[in-house]
């Protein structure tokens, strides 16, 4: 079986290619590396079962012999990247998508879109089940991403539907843990950083609007479970973790497993963030067998380790 992965070389992107290759697959990886890094794959170099593409997924894709597989996770996922990228990110989930669903319908593989619980926007349902339609700001400066993260879903539907191609929807909520960037942006990382670097906690608005954080292995997992069994053929699925927390009480907790005596201060909320976030996961219990294992506080202290490590191999190479 012969898998590509479009944003290999990103946090998740990384994680999947190690995956499909334990799991024996043969693993093309692709990236531009807009957010990404070849730090991130520099492990899977030599394997002999991994290629990598230095590619732009906006630009059309040829690749000779068989696919059976196109997972397509390129594209910004932080708000402070796709807000510094809004056209590309619009770009590589309108024409990526549609690149790699053509390479999909020419080699008659199957599809997995990397969507987002961002097309439910800022919702008004709780929690939210893949039956909501979303509550989105089409023309806000987060729309660059909810939008056409939404667009691409209803174009894997096309294909599904006017060329029978067996795609599948991942809709993704907040995932975290080891190679994410220091600077990434998200309120994970930053906050680990800040913290561990004795500065204060930037909780944005009055930190009471809520997310749900999955750890990185059992969102894989899922990915996994979603791109290989049989019978899942024009299903979308929420991936997360339904443990909701506040994003004040995720600095306090990352305060305390840091052991770190950093202040809290408060930013200004960013333009039409959204006040609850929390998945419905029946669906993916039922036709996946899958919910989450890593627990918040175990996957913090795994990704507190992987950041202390980042933070010391900067200053080692700040130093020379
Ligand atoms: P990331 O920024 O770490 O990875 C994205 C990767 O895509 C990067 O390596 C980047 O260089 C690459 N890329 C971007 N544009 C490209 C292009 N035009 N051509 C080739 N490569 C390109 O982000 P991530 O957190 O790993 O997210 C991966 C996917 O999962 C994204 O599609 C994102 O929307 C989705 N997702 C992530 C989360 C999350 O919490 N991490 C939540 C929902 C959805
Ligand atoms: N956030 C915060 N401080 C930060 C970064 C983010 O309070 O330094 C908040 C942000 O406003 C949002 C939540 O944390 O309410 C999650 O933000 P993130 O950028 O991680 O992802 P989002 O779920 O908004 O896409």
């Amino acid at each position: 079986m012969r898998v590509l992965i479009t944003g290999a070389a990103g946090f998740i992107g990384s994680h999947l290619c190690e995956r499909f290759l334990k799991e024996g697959f043969q693993v093309i990886g692709m990236d531009n590396f807009i957010t990404g890094s070849p730090d991130n794959i520099a492990h899977l170099f030599g394997h002999p079962k991994f290629k990598f593409i230095h590619y732009n997924v906006i630009n059309y894709i040829y690749l000779e012999g068989p696919v059976d597989l196109v997972l397509h996770f390129a594209c910004p996922a932080s708000p402070i990247d796709y807000l510094s990228h809004p056209i590309h990110t619009m770009k590589v989930d309108s024409l990526g998508t549609l690149n790699t669903l053509g390479l999909a319908k020419l080699k008659r593989a199957r599809y997995v879109f990397a969507s987002t619980s961002e097309v439910y926007g800022d919702p008004t349902i709780h929690p939210q089940p893949e039956t909501y339609w979303g509550y989105v700001n089409p023309v806000g400066p987060r729309s660059v991403y909810d939008e056409s993260k939404r667009f691409s879903e209803a174009m894997c539907m096309a294909y599904h539907r006017e060329h029978s191609i067996d795609v599948r929807i991942a809709r993704i909520f907040n995932t975290y843990g080891p190679r994410m960037r220091i600077n990434d942006g998200r309120v994970i990382p930053n906050f680990i950083t800040q913290a561990l670097k004795g500065e204060p906690l930037t909780v944005y608005g009055d930190g009471k609007q809520t997310r749900s954080f999955c750890y990185i292995d059992d969102l894989v997992e899922g990915i996994f479970r979603l791109s290989t069994e049989d019978g899942l053929s024009g299903e979308i699925i929420n991936l997360g973790n339904p443990q909701e927390v506040s994003i004040i009480d995720v600095a306090k907790l990352i305060l305390e497993l840091t052991g770190s005596s950093s202040k809290i201060v408060f930013r200004s909320l960013p333009a039409d963030d959204p006040k609850r976030r929390c998945p419905d996961i029946k669906k993916a219990k039922e036709l996946l067998s899958w919910e989450p294992k890593v627990s918040l506080k175990d996957g913090l202290k795994i990704t507190i380790n992987w950041f202390k490590q980042m933070l010391r191999k900067g200053e080692r190479e700040g130093e020379l």
